[in-house]
């Protein structure tokens, strides 16, 4: 690639035999790579060492409460929608040790985490969690408490983002302005071309900063053709068209807050079983308890934060009692935080569209739903009159 201009080294197209180059590279680059990989039947995020790790051939079927693998007929190394897993776990860990304290020589001593895992490069992050990843630095790096245990995973980090071509039924990141092309904030933008046939499969890779051109520089790859980027744009077009999906955000952080005593919210509350599977799934929800960890075998002590959920009652406890007693003002707290206090308070919705909180529902409620049901107001037969909001 040295005889190669800089413009050039922008826009290259990589045959897909090739793709390990691309992993030599990152490693070249000192970048130990995380990506999608199959494990317990679904695409979770893992340490990825080759393109033999990807799940090659592999898509699947996402529905509200449904989840499968299914084979594919071609060799697609990203032909599925949003992962199982996301990438949050690995910037934002499920249990980070916050101090431990220990005795030494009879007197306490605290330890602060300094756990810093240095360069890492997420391979394969869709359109809707570059959006995550961008929702969380707003409230994690960029606000007046810097969080140090996502600062520490977020420094170094190489973005490589993968166009999504197969949208699940349960995607909306076309209402949310996210997806399927890649946004802002990746280093590489990638997009799968023709994997149905094996002499044409091949990658467009675009390097967007210094450092993903350093890495897409060390690949063998010829520059890209007017035909590779129509080709890129056309797999864009056609994910595009087959979302279905919809929210219509016009004026809905306003329906929604002047929905708070809609029916609604008891409806779907007889339907919530309140386990927070949406939230352990969301890319973007942040909250979490701390708790300490008592070792008296190693005589230490863990201040440890873990992910907690707005669907516990717990959460909301204040001076001896919950302050959203019942799963519909628990529900209502979820919903209208997401998509519309969010706005007042990052100045962006707290949806990316990615479509998991609705497929990892055990009961499938679809919030796309519920939130057009309160934003159109109540039905004659509901009559808010009639239909008084259980707050407790
Ligand atoms: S609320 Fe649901 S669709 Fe929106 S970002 Fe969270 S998990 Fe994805
Ligand atoms: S909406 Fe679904 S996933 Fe979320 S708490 Fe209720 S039952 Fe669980």
């Amino acid at each position: 690639m040295t005889s190669q201009t800089l413009a050039e080294i922008d826009r290259v197209v990589l045959p897909a035999a090739g793709l390990d180059d691309l992993f030599d590279s990152l490693h070249a680059e000192g970048y130990p790579v995380l990506g999608p990989t199959v494990r317990d039947g679904a695409i979770v995020i893992g340490p990825i060492t080759s393109s033999d790790d990807l799940p090659r051939g592999w898509g699947d079927e996402q529905d509200a409460g449904v989840y499968r693998l299914v084979r594919r007929d071609d060799d697609a190394y990203f032909g599925f929608a949003a992962p199982a897993g996301t990438w949050k776990r690995h910037l934002f860990p499920a249990h980070s040790i916050l101090w431990r304290a220990r005795v030494v020589r009879g007197a306490p001593v605290i330890e602060e985490n300094e756990d810093h895992p240095g360069r890492r490069a997420l391979v394969g992050i869709r359109g809707c969690d570059l959006a995550a990843v961008a929702v969380q630095d707003r409230v994690l790096l960029h606000g007046a408490h810097p969080d140090p245990v996502y600062s520490a995973r977020r420094a170094d980090l190489l973005l490589v983002g993968v166009a999504c071509g197969t949208p699940a039924s349960t995607c909306f990141c076309t209402s949310m302005g996210t997806g399927p092309s890649v946004g802002g904030g990746a280093d590489i933008a990638m997009t799968e071309l023709d994997a149905e046939d094996p002499a044409r499969h091949r990658f467009l890779l675009e390097a967007r900063t210094d450092a993903g051109r350093a890495v897409v520089a060390r690949v063998s790859a010829r520059t890209a053709t007017a035909a590779d980027d129509d080709a890129a744009d056309a797999v864009v077009r056609r994910a595009g068209s087959r979302i279905t999906r919809t929210v219509d955000n016009a004026g809905l952080p306003e329906a929604l807050r002047a929905g708070a005593e809609h029916p609604r919210w008891d409806d779907v509350a007889e339907r919530c079983l309140s386990c927070g599977s949406c939230t352990m799934v969301c890319p973007t929800c942040f909250c979490t308890d701390v708790r300490d960890e008592p070792n008296v075998l190693a005589g230490t002590d863990d201040r440890v934060r873990v992910w907690a959920s707005c669907f516990e009652l717990g959460h909301s406890y204040l001076h001896g009692g919950s302050v959203r007693p019942s799963p519909s003002a628990r529900y209502r707290q979820w919903a209208t935080h997401k998509f519309s206090t969010w706005w007042d308070q990052f100045g962006t919705s707290g949806c990316v569209g990615c479509g998991r909180c609705i497929a990892w529902c055990p009961v499938g409620i679809d919030v796309t739903e519920e939130i057009r049901a309160v934003a159109a107001g109540p039905t004659q037969e509901q009559g808010v009159a009639d239909g008084r909001h259980d707050d407790g």
